[in-house]
């Protein structure tokens, strides 16, 4: 559907958990986390139940995310669910794949169409350190096995200053011989990125081109987001950069988000949405769960104003809200 910027809406990501296995340093404090309870989380049904709906409305794509939603049992069955949707043409998932390792045929069977591994660094004390505990080994070989299944990967990757900034081309690297695709996302001032100095895009290419040589813009679409690609000589796949902060790109945003405990968020930066969850469980009929999910979603914002004083700037870490 068209929002009331005339922008597309077809793309959904759920966060099916706060919860998370690792601690990255921009996106959970080390200790002292408070998680949802289980009662205000979306069951699967919910979940379910709240896609029919906005697939009638013109989503087409559903990303599952968290926290890590291979934390939350039955997350596989959800995306089985999911994928059965009609309307619904792919289903994805945003995760540290450390969880993963083991089931990933499964994963595959569930239907689903690609993974994105968060992954900042090859060096293990820099991912250590910057997960919080995590085994960047584990991570690497939950990556071969999802490659070799034919599924595709893209990994996403935080330049943050003083943490990994000498390992971003090694990173890039994994794009040279395999069929990955490495992307560089802004560090954003949300929950705990607002404490962390972020690396620009354009210092971010800087290293890249130093180490690999020219990069040649590669203008093919690789999904539905708003990355921009650029490939070094002799590479398999294209290294992304997605620069919500240093390169705005709201006009063409296409998605929506919905939390862990069912708000429906129109925009990373805006606490602006509608409570999902009072709806379903208030007793809503399948028509007035539409009509109330078309109306939060034609009024969204129009830009997501990081650097102005937006009046209801969002508060809420990224595990919570799902990245
Ligand atoms: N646990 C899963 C994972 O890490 O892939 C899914 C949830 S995580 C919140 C989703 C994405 O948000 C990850 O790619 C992570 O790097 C990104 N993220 C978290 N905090 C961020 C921040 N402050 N700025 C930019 N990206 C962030
Ligand atoms: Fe967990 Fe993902 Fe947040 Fe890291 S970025 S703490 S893996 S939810």
């Amino acid at each position: 559907m068209l929002d009331r910027c005339g922008r597309e809406i077809d793309y959904v990501r759920i966060s099916i958990t706060d919860r998370c296995n690792l601690r990255c340093v921009y996106c959970m404090p080390e200790r002292g986390v408070t998680c949802m309870r289980h009662e205000d989380v979306l069951s699967y049904e919910e979940i379910v139940r709240t896609v029919r709906a906005l697939a009638a409305l013109g989503i087409r794509h559903v990303r599952v995310t968290g926290g890590e939603p291979m934390a939350r049992r039955g997350c596989l069955t959800l995306v089985e669910r999911l994928h059965a949707i009609p309307g619904i043409e792919t289903v994805s998932m945003t995760t540290n794949a450390l969880l993963l390792d083991g089931c990933v045929a499964w994963a595959k069977e569930a239907g689903l169409s690609a993974l994105n591994v968060s992954l900042d660094t090859l060096n293990p004390d820099a991912y250590r350190r910057m997960t919080r505990g995590g085994d960047v080994s584990r991570a690497l070989s939950v990556i071969g096995e999802v490659l070799a299944l034919g599924l595709q990967v893209k990994d996403n990757a935080v330049p943050v200053r003083g943490m990994n900034e000498e390992d971003l081309p090694a990173l890039a690297m994994l794009a040279k011989d395999r069929p990955l695709c490495v992307r560089f996302i802004d560090l954003m001032p949300v929950g705990c990125g607002a404490a962390l100095s972020p690396i620009p895009t354009d210092k971010v290419l800087a290293r890249l081109c130093a180490a690999l040589g020219p990069l040649a813009p590669d203008a093919q679409p690789h999904g539905f987001g708003p990355a921009r690609y650029v490939r070094p000589e002799g590479f398999a796949r294209s290294i992304g950069l997605i620069s919500p902060m240093s390169h705005e790109f709201c006009g063409s945003c296409n998605r929506v988000r919905l939390t862990a405990d069912g708000f429906l968020k129109l925009c990373l930066n805006h606490t602006a949405g509608l409570d999902v969850r009072a709806l379903l469980r208030g007793g809503a009929s399948d028509d007035e769960l539409q009509a109330a999910l078309a109306g939060a979603i034609a009024a969204k914002p129009a830009r997501h104003g990081f650097f102005e004083n937006v009046g209801d700037r969002e508060a809420r870490r990224m595990n919570e809200i799902g990245g």
